[in-house]
């Protein structure tokens, strides 16, 4: 039986085709398949997948977000393979892997 009440993990064939900093604490990524999407960077940080931020075993998230500065900045942005993004961040965080489907999630449509 094929799943169809959970669209967004269907496999679209998208990639960034560009990523900008629109201003200080908001990203842009503008999708190869014509889609703008922006993400407020304080949000992104507290969306870190990683093992420090999420449990393992459960998948739920330990990272408080309140911890995370509220003038928190991405200081380097560096693609992974062709599936993803690592961003380093001004606390000192940097082991996130941001895939590109978890980013489409993430992201807000720009008009
Ligand atoms: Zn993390």
């Amino acid at each position: 039986m094929t799943d169809d009440s959970t669209p967004r993990r269907t496999s679209v064939p998208f990639t960034p085709a560009g990523l900008r900093k629109l201003d200080d604490a908001t990203l842009a990524i503008d999708w190869s398949d014509g889609v703008t999407m922006t993400y407020p960077v304080r949000p992104l940080r507290q969306a870190c997948p990683c093992a420090q931020c999420v449990d393992e075993v459960t998948g739920k998230r330990t990272l408080d977000p309140d911890s995370v500065p509220a003038d928190i900045r991405p200081q380097r942005i560096t693609p992974v393979g062709r599936y993803a993004f690592t961003i380093a961040w001004t606390d000192g965080h940097a082991t996130g892997i941001y895939t590109y489907a978890h980013l489409r999630e993430l992201g807000t449509p720009a008009d």
